[in-house]
């Protein structure tokens, strides 16, 4: 069971510790309510630096936070590790994998999963990067590949180890694009002098005709010729279909030789057993009105990625951003603390997006600007958004040195001894 004492005060149940669920929780804390935060993980995880711990760039600890230290000065709120599996909207229960409780108000904070659309093939063989884990499993079978490379002597077969097909030319595609290259130019001829760099193909496929759909024509057109200066194949308006391990499978049916395939092409919100179909929009988003709480359901409210609204400014509903989540989660404490008629209302801080060093694209409200500075405010906004003082110091000195000596440190596979995410063997061309 979950083990929740009573208390005089309500309970308001939260599910997610993202950037909404934790937000909001941050505002509600030593306040006159009993906050139960609920996670899968016992921490909180800085989705837009995913990629790099998989580009060996950063560690996986320098991206996420304990919750419980987040906590540590305040009793009201109860932190427990448990996973959403239904709710019953008229008894104001849910249930866990770890039991059940009965809230006053529950909070949905779930964020989204990878979107295979449905293709198995594509979910069994492609390197998604929607958590932390992922992301190390992907570190590790790029490395783990360039080393079945150095073994292999058929040609055909080491370049399927070394090409890398990413799918979505959306800011993470471009990022890992981006990073490759770079690894491709730095780290290669250095690691592994006897595999030929420049026999590595990056290949980005994007379904739309230009990258960043987000963000300003200025900026995809920019990401576009970074990309293509830093040699990277860039394939607009086709899909992939399908992958099997050892290719990838174009709409037109014309395939590209890769093992690895990473899938960045979009995301989908998790069903809820015991939420009507109705409360559902487009990406199995949750409905919910300008104050952020369900129609049908008063008790219940749903933030960021999990959450569909939309005001005059975002007809499509709000984008699915850190920022969003952030501002949903403080706004929602306000209702809590100090109820209002007032509308959530986004105020949209702009977007930007790294190609590699000195590369990056930024859009602002007023002003659109790439290159160096444009570089230079990324890192500023990502290292301040990090939590904490060590993480902020770590990944600070991880980028001056990477920077200074064109080299990422953690180029390391580790994992379970029993277990290796690919066998040299298994390959077939
Ligand atoms: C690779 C990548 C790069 C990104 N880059 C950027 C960027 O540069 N800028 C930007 O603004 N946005 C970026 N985003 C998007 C941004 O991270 C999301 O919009 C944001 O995380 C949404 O916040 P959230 O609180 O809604 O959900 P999340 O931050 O996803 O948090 C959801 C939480 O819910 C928990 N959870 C899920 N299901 C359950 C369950 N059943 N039971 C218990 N707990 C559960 C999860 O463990 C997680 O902690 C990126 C996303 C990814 C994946």
């Amino acid at each position: 069971m979950l083990n929740i004492p009573d208390s005089k005060y309500k309970r308001i149940v939260i599910i997610g510790a993202g950037f909404a669920g934790l937000n909001l929780a941050k505002q509600l804390r030593n306040k006159p309510y009993q906050v139960v935060l609920l996670d899968r993980n016992n921490f909180h995880q800085f989705q837009p630096l995913f990629y790099q711990v998989a580009m060996a760039g950063l560690e996986p600890s320098s991206i996420t936070f304990p919750l419980r230290k987040i906590f540590q000065s305040c009793n009201n709120v109860l932190i427990r590790v448990a996973e959403l599996e239904g709710i019953s909207p008229d008894t104001k229960r849910i249930q866990t994998n770890q039991g059940e409780i009965y809230y006053d108000h529950l909070v949905l904070a779930m964020g989204a999963t990878t979107n295979f659309f449905g293709n198995e093939n594509i979910k069994q063989h492609a390197f998604p990067l929607k958590s932390v884990s992922e992301s190390l499993a992907l570190r590790n079978s790029i490395f783990e590949d360039y080393e079945f490379a150095l073994l292999e002597e058929d040609y055909q077969r080491r370049q399927g180890f070394i090409d890398i097909v990413i799918v979505g030319g959306g800011p993470t595609g471009v990022e890992l694009a981006g990073a490759l290259a770079e690894m491709k130019s730095h780290i290669l001829p250095k690691d592994y002098k006897e595999l030929d760099s420049a026999e590595v193909d990056i290949y980005l496929v994007q379904g739309a005709d230009r990258l960043l759909k987000g963000m300003s024509n200025k900026a995809g057109d920019a990401a576009k010729k970074y990309l293509e200066s830093m040699g990277v194949n860039l394939i607009f308006n086709t899909y992939v279909v399908d992958c099997d391990g050892t290719h990838a499978t174009l709409k037109g049916g014309e395939k590209i030789h890769a093992n690895k395939v990473i899938w960045a092409a979009g995301i989908t919100c998790y069903k809820i057993p015991g939420l009507p179909e109705d409360c559902y929009e487009r990406g199995n988003r949750i409905k919910v009105n300008a104050k952020l709480g369900i129609e049908a359901y008063p008790d219940i409210s749903v933030l960021g990625d999990q959450a569909y609204t939309t005001e005059e400014a975002f007809p499509q509903g709000h984008p699915q951003v850190a920022q969003v989540a952030i501002q949903q989660g403080k706004y929602l404490a306000k209702q809590f603390l100090k109820p209002s008629t007032a509308s959530f209302k986004y105020k949209d801080l702009g977007s930007m997006a790294t190609i590699g060093r000195n590369k990056a694209v930024v859009d602002l409200p007023n002003v659109k600007f790439k290159g160096f500075f444009a570089w230079l405010l990324w890192l500023f906004v990502h290292i301040r958004s990090l939590i904490g003082r060590k993480n902020k110091l770590f990944v600070f000195i991880n980028w001056m040195w990477n920077y200074v000596t064109y080299d990422q440190s953690l180029r390391l596979i580790i994992k379970p001894a029993n277990r290796s995410s690919q066998s040299k063997k298994g390959t077939e061309v």
